[in-house]
């Protein structure tokens, strides 16, 4: 235990995820030893994010306007969705360039015994987008992404209950391959690009 402010900071670090003690012992002491302005410039960041950094009213993204980079894309091609659990795993597929579609970001899975349930969820807001339609352009794809473990499962068959009734409407989901209790977001580029291209209809 150290004395006063740099043990605060060690406690505060510590809490991030993936840091653990050592970590945040390291980063304290990296701060304290370097230049003045190398800490204004993470405190402005910090700020930066708490104030600035808004979701895409179109499909959760994280964004600095009003829609998502990609969203906002015309070129993008609306008639398929790829829905994901978390903004990061937008970023894992786009690194394997095989997705020119748009993405919609559920905020998680379905997991009861933490309470989170379908309206937890940005499940409504995909049937209202689905139901809209709102660009001219219908949805003829939805290719269901969520994590290859039991919450994602779990949420790719709601899913699937929810859009079987939609007509018109194939629902996708990421070929095997994936390591099954793993998270999209650390599949490597060529693993992930192969379940994206070897997707399998559900419905
Ligand atoms: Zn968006």
């Amino acid at each position: 235990m150290y004395e006063g402010p740099i043990q605060d900071l060690i406690d505060q670090l510590a809490k991030l995820p993936g840091l653990g003690p050592k970590g945040a012992q390291r980063i304290a002491f990296h701060l304290l030893a370097g230049e003045n302005v190398e800490i204004d410039r993470l405190v402005a960041a910090l700020g930066k994010v708490r104030d600035d950094v808004t979701f895409c009213a179109e499909c959760g993204n994280i964004a600095a306007e009003r829609l998502c980079r990609i969203c906002a894309d015309a070129r993008r091609d609306a008639t398929k969705i790829c829905v994901v659990e978390e903004p990061k795993d937008i970023y894992a597929i786009e690194r394997t360039r095989e997705f020119d579609g748009r993405y919609h970001v559920l905020g998680g899975a379905l997991d009861p015994l933490s309470g989170i349930g379908p309206d937890q969820l940005r499940i409504r807001e995909l049937l209202k987008r689905l139901a809209e339609q709102s660009d001219g352009s219908v949805v003829s794809e939805i290719i269901v992404a969520t994590d290859p473990n039991t919450e994602g499962e779990a949420t790719a068959t709601y899913l699937l209950r929810m859009l079987k009734d939609f007509p018109g409407l194939s629902v996708t989901r990421l070929a095997s391959g994936l390591p099954m209790g793993g998270d999209l977001e650390f599949a490597d580029e060529l693993t992930l690009g192969r379940a994206l291209s070897g997707r399998r209809v559900l419905v």
